[in-house]
């Protein structure tokens, strides 16, 4: 995109104009022009139309500028100032707006919008009526952009009609005493808007309408007692769930599946429902028997063995419980044989895997024998971040010969699991299940065919760095750790965009915030994000630890990276091994491995940095009290913030690395979203993502950091770090670094990574699954 760096205008004359027009189109940059000239600031239409004109026919002209890249701001001023020569300004911006649009093709109109209404200041509900009647109109003129402050944005249908006739008045300069007649009610209108709280009118109506209002709402205000005053009423308790509660939920589901309510509003009602029914089960004592016919089903869900994500798998749990089927969640790393007996023993009609780290795929291929093997004929579903239509239909739908299905997010779970367990359903759904899966085996078999170089020539055309300069030297060697870092530290380096997607709300921060869909939505679980982001970093209820270590390095042959202990370099203490990329690319184009990035030990003395953030510990504390109080909610929200504070440490830590602790970025500063673009020299590579898919280099990673002593950080059997709250990788340096995805990669290079690894084929096939380019001989896999 383009950026806008500064306004400009014919306010020092032509000469300069153009002067500042062409250095702002030498950077490719779009330009914003004030109404102003040699007399002044433009008040009046003609004048505002005419230095518009005379400044797009000299960008145009004179200085290059496409036309769509002129932005036209002719001057927003105070109205209601008590003077009558400015009573016509805000339509005055509001005609000028539309002559410009009509007679100026393709530029655009902003302005200053919080102008208008300066006059009342200390008067902000006002304030908002005036900008959302000012806007409303001078959107329809053509305005293209404004300055608002989005926070405190009404909408022109929802400023009260009396309100707004006012306020009409006065910016259309439609009768001679607007000014006063604003102002009779401004003070009644400031003092409104403090005094009226939530409506509670709904607290009339009947019981079942005020439990289904609680549900559909997700307020926990008063659950307990309504859901007490409704036992009283009935025979049997069930009848309350049976009743107003499944009313609620019902009512719920239908909003979430037609799109009016989202996925964080629907994990709220559940908290609602939970705590409602458990206010009921010490009543309810054929509970048991009873909510077997209840239930539309019974689901089995659980993160596989070596895994410990368990966000995505909870709130298809959540949700698909809100939707009456009866879950029963075996919790993360659950080992194959567990989730049999449990199947078994429970007579589930579905079993839910899910995974988040690669080497979960092969574990749900396995799961998927064993089940073939042990018989079983239960529908399978397959979830979570790493997984695939495409995965599963190429690696674990062909080990069993039930349907087993992707579920691509919770949103689709309800629809998936109510298809397979409808015998009206099922037949077609499954028929098309399989049908796209063998077109996407087809496509993955054809894939396969496309031509990989071979590992020797691929490296013949690595990246070719410069080494012109010395290596920058770290500002010491070895390991510093920190511990209880402060979190308020961390706050403003949250990236949010990842939150909302972690509650499925898609869209990017903090534009998502004012979408005309999903706004009401992310704004809601914003506020609650921010009040629970609070509570922790007040009461300290997680703990940062992070460790750094940096090491003199060396390439060693093509594809590995040997550290050193100190300048000495004369013991290996680790080797790095890292993949390279295969595919045929266009000539001049490099085959990327990470160790292209560090100099070669005949070139220059270089160094590689390493870290392992962690802002798990003291999370285990806030879930199981929420879970407790049957917060599902609260228990999902606390993850998920802990996993956004672990990446802002991760942000924070390397900014400190460039500008202090290796230092060779001493005056970089840069905001948050700068660093969001990673708009910064270096890179941090983390291990499982594309660049190094391959996880056990965390092992190497983690034992030089000491990680496990100094910051309570440890590996499951697939390498997934323990808290889950944990972020490690590298720190190159160079500027021409860059991030990548290795992609498909040859048997010659498996053959060759096994080697330099100390493994067997097999074991090294296993760990680069994901990522082989070739068809693996069957049965390899050792478990
Ligand atoms: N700001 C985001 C960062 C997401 S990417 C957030 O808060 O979630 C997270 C990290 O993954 C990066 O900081 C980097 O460490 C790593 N990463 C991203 N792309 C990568 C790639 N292609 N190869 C290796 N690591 C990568």
């Amino acid at each position: 995109g383009k950026s806008v760096v500064n306004s400009i205008s014919l306010k020092e004359g032509e000469a300069s104009f153009l002067q500042q027009a062409r250095l702002v189109r030498r950077y490719g940059a779009a330009v914003v022009v004030m109404a102003f000239d040699q007399q002044g600031q433009a008040d009046t239409v003609e004048r505002k139309v005419a230095i518009a004109r005379r400044a797009y026919d000299l960008l145009t002209t004179k200085a290059g500028f496409p036309p769509e890249d002129i932005i036209l701001d002719p001057n927003v001023f105070a109205v209601g100032t008590g003077l009558e020569e400015h009573a016509g300004y805000g339509r005055a911006f509001i005609e000028a707006t539309r002559r410009i649009k009509a007679e100026l093709p393709h530029a655009s109109v902003s302005g200053g919008i919080s102008n208008v209404s300066f006059s009342f200041r200390g008067n902000d509900p006002v304030r908002e009526a005036i900008h959302a009647v000012f806007l409303f109109h001078a959107i329809r003129a053509g305005l293209d952009m404004g300055i608002v402050n989005a926070g405190q944005l009404a909408l022109y249908d929802d400023v009260p009609a009396d309100l707004r006739g006012r306020v009409e008045d006065l910016i259309l300069n439609r009768r001679a005493d607007a000014t006063e007649r604003l102002l009779e009610v401004a003070a009644g209108v400031a003092g409104q808007a403090v005094a009226t709280g939530p409506d509670l009118g709904w607290r009339e109506t009947s019981v079942h309408d005020r439990l289904v209002h609680s549900l559909v709402e997700g307020l926990t205000d008063w659950i307990e007692a309504d859901t007490e005053e409704a036992r009283l009423t009935v025979d049997h308790p069930l009848e309350v769930i049976e009743g107003a509660l499944m009313d609620g939920m019902n009512e719920v589901g239908d909003r979430f599946g037609s799109g009016r309510m989202f996925l964080p509003q629907v994990v709220k009602s559940a908290r609602v429902m939970k705590r409602a029914v458990a206010h009921l089960i010490p009543f309810i004592e054929a509970a048991k028997a009873r909510d077997g016919d209840r239930a539309k089903g019974k689901i089995l869900l659980a993160t596989v063995k070596g895994d410990v994500h368990d966000i995505g798998k909870n709130i298809v749990g959540v949700v698909l419980q809100c939707n009456n089927y009866d879950v029963i969640d075996l919790g993360v790393m659950v080992p194959a044989a567990t989730i049999l007996e449990a199947a078994r023993e429970h007579a589930v009609d579905l079993i839910g895997l899910s995974g988040l780290i690669t080497p979960s795929l092969s574990e749900m291929a396995f799961v998927a024998s064993e089940l073939t093997r042990e018989g079983f004929t239960q529908p399978v579903l397959i979830g979570g971040a790493t997984t695939s239509r495409a995965h599963t239909a190429v690696r674990i739908a062909p080990a069993y010969p039930e349907p087993v299905v992707h579920v691509q997010d919770a949103s689709r779970a309800v629809a998936v699991a109510s298809s397979l367990l409808s015998d009206g359903l099922r037949p077609a759904f499954v028929a098309e299940t399989r049908a796209g899966q063998e077109q996407l085996r087809q496509a993955h078999a054809s894939k396969d065919a496309t031509p990989l170089r071979p590992i020797a020539e691929a490296r013949r055309r690595a990246v070719q760095l410069e080494w012109t300069a010395p290596p920058p030297t770290p500002s010491f060697l070895g390991l510093r750790e920190f511990t209880a870092y402060p979190l308020e530290e961390l706050v403003p380096r949250i990236d949010w965009t990842p939150f909302f997607q972690a509650w499925e709300l898609k869209g990017f921060y903090p534009a998502i915030l004012d979408d005309p869909t999903t706004g009401a939505a992310a704004r809601e679980l914003f506020a609650d994000a921010q009040a629970m982001l609070q509570d922790i970093v007040r009461h300290r209820r997680l703990e940062a630890r992070g460790v750094v270590g940096f090491f003199p390095a060396s390439r060693q042959g093509d594809d590995d990276i040997a550290l050193f202990a100190d300048e000495e370099r004369a013991g290996v203490v680790a080797t790095l091994h890292t993949i390279r990329q295969q595919m045929a690319k266009a000539e001049g184009r490099a085959n990327r491995a990470l160790a292209d990035y560090v100099a070669p030990a005949d070139i220059a003395p270089d160094y590689v940095g390493l870290f392992a953030v962690t802002t798990g510990h003291g999370l285990a504390q806030i879930v199981a009290a929420r879970e407790a109080a049957h917060d599902d909610y609260g228990a999902i929200m606390a993850k998920v913030l802990a996993d956004r504070l672990a990446e802002a440490f991760a942000e924070r830590l390397h900014e400190r690395v460039r500008q202090e602790l290796w230092g060779y970025a001493a005056g970089e500063s840069l905001d948050n979203p700068a660093l969001i673009q990673e708009q910064y020299q270096g890179i941090r590579p983390a291990p499982g993502y594309p660049a190094c898919p391959e996880h056990t280099e965390k092992r190497t990673i983690l034992s030089l950091l000491e990680a496990k002593r100094r910051v309570g950080i440890t590996l499951t059997e697939s390498c997934a770090m323990l808290p889950t709250a944990s972020v490690s990788g590298m720190y190159f340096w160079h500027p021409d670094a860059a991030y990548f995805g290795v992609g498909r990669i040859g048997r010659d290079q498996v053959e060759d990574y096994a080697r330099r690894k100390g493994w067997s084929v097999a074991e090294a096939e296993e760990w680069l699954a994901p990522n082989l380019g070739y068809e693996r001989a069957a049965g390899t896999r050792e478990s």
